[in-house]
């Protein structure tokens, strides 16, 4: 059977908490899979080596950059689920400011709190296999990737824009429609285009695509739709705030 540890750092919980959402799946993935390491579901732990490693959050302690080295030793695949493993997630916010600053306003003891001046992706410390995109994943492609690396094989998604998702949904745009910012263009697919469906504009929870082009989509919204450069920059600067595809607009 394919041994999986499932891992987190600094994050939410809510990508762990897609493969328990995967419900009656999950029956049939423990006939496939022994969940070997995976503490959100079960204090059972079984030693390495693992399979599939599946780890979820961004590195921001001394410990945490120990730790994700002896995960990826004991792992045959290492995969990142989510954007927090990804791209640094929203906590990388604080890669921009003053992790000082930041401490003194939120903490009573700020010189109790030890932790990396900055929130950084499981790629910077260590070489990963595969990298799920999302805040949070998309259970199906989760469950897509764990048959795909039990017979040693490369999971293969589609590189393709949140707008290609949405035009073959043929669900109407709402930068023509309603004049709403919509990340879409540049923003990598994976969700089925969930909010344009609601009539919302994407703010890139799948992070940027392969060769987005935020820059134009930048320049338009400050043409088209009045948006000030501000307003720009806070439409990028969220769970994939530090990824290079995006963070390109914060200087157009
Ligand atoms: S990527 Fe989003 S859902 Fe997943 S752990 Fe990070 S904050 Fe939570
Ligand atoms: S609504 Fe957004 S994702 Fe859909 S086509 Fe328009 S820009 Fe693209
Ligand atoms: S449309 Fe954009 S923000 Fe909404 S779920 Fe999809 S990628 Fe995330």
């Amino acid at each position: 059977m394919t041994k999986i540890a499932i891992w987190k750092f600094t994050s939410c919980d809510g990508c762990q908490l897609s493969l328990l959402d995967l419900e009656e799946d999950l029956l049939e993935i423990a006939k496939h899979f022994e969940i070997s390491y995976f503490l959100e579901a079960s204090s059972k732990r079984a030693d390495p080596p693992y399979d599939i490693s599946l780890v979820e959050g961004s590195i921001t302690t001394e410990e945490a950059k120990r730790k994700i080295m002896d995960i990826r030793a004991q792992s045959k695949y290492l995969v990142t689920i989510g954007a927090c493993a990804t791209a640094g997630g929203i906590q990388a916010l604080r890669n921009f400011a003053s992790l000082q600053s930041f401490k003194q306003r939120v903490y009573p003891r700020p010189e109790v709190i030890d932790v990396l001046p900055t929130s950084l992706p499981i790629s910077h410390y260590v070489r990963v296999d595969y990298e799920l995109q999302g805040c949070p994943i998309n259970k199906l492609q989760l469950l897509q990737l764990l048959y795909s690396y039990s017979r040693d094989l490369r999971p293969s998604f589609s590189s393709g824009s949140v707008c290609m998702e949405c035009k073959r949904r043929a669900i109407p745009c709402v930068m023509v429609a309603s004049k709403t910012l919509c990340l879409g263009p540049v923003t990598h697919g994976g969700c089925g285009a969930i909010c344009p469906s609601f009539g919302r504009g994407c703010y890139g929870c799948y992070g940027p695509k392969e060769t987005p082009n935020s820059a134009s989509l930048c320049q338009w919204a400050k043409d088209e739709l009045d948006f000030d450069p501000l307003a720009l920059d806070h439409a990028f600067k969220k769970f994939y705030c530090i990824a290079e595809g995006f963070k390109l607009s914060h200087e157009s």
